[in-house]
């Protein structure tokens, strides 16, 4: 709780203002704990300043926040969120830096995405990766199209099934920027969205603010 929060002057008034990155320190007396003080940490500029990037910025505190659960703390979501909106805040591709949320937030949401190698001949010859395939839950390539193995697979461009198989791949300490054209951006955030769509059904409200068309 925080003493006089709605006051117009109060030592919290930079809490109401966008995103931060703060310490709270807690007195914690009798049951519910009194807020002490608001250290803030990291105030995330660029994220509070260009619209475009704080509506990623929602989306993905969305997408993270939600998979939590009550008393269950989650070091490696937090360490995700912090890497998400620092590489927001430093420029990087804003829908590259949502689609390595998403990639990463998957097996949370119960989903899959499985693209080591392609369903049918079993190769891990990306540059050939063209479908994905809700059949086999699995990427396929070029040379193994049929009327059969297309049942349920939609196409997927080569360079957006790479961009995905590498932020499934990466360690976050490995990343120090996401760069990607918008195009490109924008056609990966699309496809992870709808691996969510078939496996999770889960609707993030946030995400009506951004539209990877
Ligand atoms: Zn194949």
């Amino acid at each position: 709780m925080a003493r006089g929060f709605n006051k117009p002057r109060n030592q919290f008034i930079t809490l109401r203002q966008g995103y931060l990155e703060a310490l709270f320190t807690y007195n914690r007396f009798k049951g519910m704990g009194t807020l002490n003080d608001v250290d803030v940490t990291e105030r995330y500029k660029n994220v509070n300043e260009n619209f475009d990037v704080y509506t990623h910025a929602s989306y993905i505190l969305e997408v993270i926040t939600r998979a939590l659960e009550d008393d269950i703390a989650e070091p490696g979501y937090y360490r995700l969120l912090k890497k998400a909106f620092k590489l927001l805040d430093e420029g990087n591709s804003t829908y590259g830096v949502t689609s390595l949320v998403l990639v990463k937030m998957l097996p949370a949401y119960g989903g899959q995405l499985n693209l080591g190698s392609c369903a049918v001949c079993g190769r891990n010859d990306y540059k050939k990766y063209s479908h994905y395939s809700f059949k086999y839950h699995n990427v396929l390539c070029c040379d193994c199209l049929t009327d059969d193995t297309l049942e349920r697979a939609i196409p997927v461009s080569n360079r957006v099934l790479y961009f995905a198989l590498y932020l499934q791949l990466v360690r976050l300490d490995d990343i120090n920027s996401v760069k990607l054209s918008n195009e490109t951006g924008r056609q990966l955030l699309k496809f992870i969205e709808v691996i969510y769509d078939e496996y999770s059904g889960v609707y993030f409200r946030s995400k009506k603010m951004i539209d990877p068309q």
